[in-house]
């Protein structure tokens, strides 16, 4: 837990416009700013950002929120990881619980920092390899051979290890970096015969992995063609991939390579592409798909899944033309369906992948692919039902079952019915009870793990849904009176502040305008987060929301609404109030209640006074 007035502190000091612009482009327009928003695609601004009040809204897609809030969802943090992330940024000392955990804390974070920084030196060292080394020609050749540019190269911070073996073990020590640190992350290796390290990567183009932060974790270094000089025909070829072994920095579960590059366009878009290879990702972002990341390797985990959905809603599967990318596809589908994530397969030709598609074909021609890309249980029943073109009776009748499994995992029963409609079209089955019943049997294989996958999706989803709809406030004399104090505070400490909150009628407005009216004598301006946190009722919010993005009134303006509006206001409310205290005298007469009658009676005819003296005012 970090203390209260800790988050206070972090969201006071964090210049919220500064922090906003790193990611989007802010205009100013009057006393706050506007730009493209990050959290959907637009292509006029709807985005807002107010700095006295240190909060975002946009009018398209409804997101808002404070520093902190806008850190969690762009960059997929918690908030304790979002607010020790601003922490850091503002000079922000945030105490652990106790000190032992304090000390034990601050520790382990200099030692990470330490190690990324190692890290961050041995890709420096492989960067300027690629433009040095007498062997960088074969790997300068092999990114000519797939078009990537330098710029592209630079981007990505892509490097030679050297040939030989020493030649990181020797920058490390010349630069004074322990060999032990290095052993631990994996770049250098024991020598077994006597003392002393030799590098793990050798003649291998290198691409730094990285963590949500942007800092090396790790690196996958990919065999370039052996020298002439060291052909030995005897000798097995090296491996095509050599990657950091796991360690304090990295695991490969958890990673996907390229996120760190596609979080902002994949925010933006909602939408994530997957692909297989490191080169697949660099090829894409190089094409203009900036949103395309690839796991490390492997097939895809429930973690990497999970991690897609902090950042996209649909995801966007263009994987390899082969065997091995139609299995890693249907291995996917479960762990992408778990988590909510929408997914659909822009499938590659035979033999294609998506960097040697994007040389042969363009990117014009992935770009069409992938807007029109099917859905994956789509593609996965057409591709099986290609697969069974000659198949006889029983394979097919076996692969039908197989789809039961994929069906069994899709909750909306709309939906299910298309499939097996689908099923019966793409294997000529007229029949569509029987494909329903060989589904079923597939599924009821699969039966028992489906509710434990929906509860794991109801939590993802959870946090997504949107609210329940609320029914807005509804436009009046009373809001728009508010609206202009939000403007200008400072009339919160004029007597009109004071006969404002008599005419407010609306109990919901009346706490809204005291809460705000307290707030900025507290901290003498309005802060929107802690204002819309102490508004209990969801319309009031939703208006806040909306109206303290944007800044109608300047202060000559707001002084004029409130000559004008105050009685106006006030008339409104006496002409609402006589008739109703009319029928209470009565009342009170015949109940027999004289004093009450009195004293009502005393009102009505103050009331009346004043309504007069309103009438004459607006007049003059
Ligand atoms: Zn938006």
């Amino acid at each position: 837990m970090i203390a209260e007035e800790k988050v206070a502190e972090v969201r006071e000091r964090t210049d919220i416009v500064a922090l906003i612009g790193e990611y989007v482009a802010l205009k100013r327009a009057g006393s706050s700013f506007k730009g493209l928003c990050p959290f959907h695609a637009e292509k006029t601004p709807s985005f807002h950002v107010h700095p006295s009040r240190q909060f975002f809204h946009c009018f398209g897609c409804g997101a808002s929120g404070d520093a902190i809030s806008f850190i969690s969802r762009l960059e997929g943090r918690t908030f304790p990881e979002a607010v020790r992330l601003l922490a850091e940024r503002a000079g922000v000392e945030i105490p652990m619980e106790s000190e032992q955990d304090d000390a034990e804390y601050r520790r382990a974070r200099q030692r990470k920092e330490r190690l990324a920084s190692l890290m961050d030196s041995a890709a420096g060292y492989f960067v300027a390899q690629l433009a040095e080394h007498p062997l960088k020609q074969m790997a300068v050749d092999c990114f000519l051979e797939r078009s990537i540019t330098e710029e592209t190269a630079a981007t990505f911070r892509l490097g030679y290890a050297p040939h030989g073996w020493d030649g990181l073990v020797n920058h490390l020590a010349k630069e004074g970096w322990s060999a032990a640190d290095a052993e631990e992350l994996g770049l250098v290796v024991p020598r077994r015969s006597r003392d002393g390290y030799y590098d793990r990567f050798r003649h291998r183009l290198m691409f730094p992995i990285t963590d949500l932060h942007g800092r090396i974790i790790a690196f996958s270094g990919r065999a370039l063609p052996v020298p002439p000089s060291e052909r030995d025909e005897g000798r097995d070829p090296p491996a095509k991939y050599v990657n950091s072994p796991e360690g304090p920095l990295y695991h490969k579960g958890d990673v996907l390579y390229g996120l760190y590059e596609s979080r902002v366009t994949a925010r933006r878009e909602c939408e994530i592409i997957l692909c297989e290879g490191n080169f697949d990702v660099v090829a894409m972002h190089q094409g203009g798909f900036g949103n395309t990341v690839a796991p490390m390797g492997t097939a895809l985990t429930e973690n990497q899944a999970k991690l897609l959905r902090r950042f996209a809603d649909r995801a966007v599967l263009v994987f390899d033309g082969d065997a091995a990318g139609a299995k890693a596809i249907r291995s996917a589908f479960p762990l992408l369906q778990k988590v909510g994530l929408q997914a659909r397969v822009a499938a590659m030709p035979p033999k294609a992948d998506p960097d040697s598609f994007l040389r042969e074909k363009g990117a014009e021609e992935l770009r069409k692919l992938v807007t029109g890309a099917p859905g994956i249980v789509e593609h996965l029943i057409d591709s099986a039902a290609l697969d069974s073109v000659g198949a006889d009776a029983r394979t097919k009748a076996e692969m039908i079952m197989e789809l039961g499994v994929i069906l069994a995992k899709v909750d909306n029963p709309v939906e299910v019915g298309i499939y097996i409609e689908r099923v019966g079209r793409k294997f000529g089955i007229a029949d569509l009870e029987s494909v329903r019943r060989q589904l079923r049997k597939g599924a009821r294989r699969q039966g028992r793990n489906r509710r434990s996958d929906r509860s794991v999706r109801g939590d993802v989803q959870k946090s997504a849904d949107a609210p329940a709809p609320v029914r807005p406030l509804e436009h009046s004399l009373d809001l728009e009176m508010i609206s202009v104090f939000l403007d200008q505070p400072v009339l919160f400490s004029e007597p009109v502040a004071k006969e404002l909150a008599e005419l407010l009628t609306s109990a919901v407005l009346q706490s809204m305008f005291h809460s705000a009216a307290s707030m900025v004598s507290k901290l003498g301006r309005i802060d929107a987060s802690s204002l819309m946190e102490e508004t209990g009722d969801a319309a009031a919010k939703r208006w806040l929301e909306r109206r303290l993005a944007i800044q109608q009134y300047d202060e000559s303006e707001a002084r004029r609404a409130v000559r004008d509006g105050l009685p106006r206001l006030a008339r409104k409310k006496i002409e609402e109030e006589l008739p109703r205290l009319q029928s209470s005298i009565l009342d009170a007469r015949r109940r027999g209640e004289n004093a009450l009658a009195q004293e009502l009676t005393e009102r009505h005819m103050a009331l009346f006074r004043s309504a007069k003296d309103l009438m004459q005012g607006i007049k003059r």
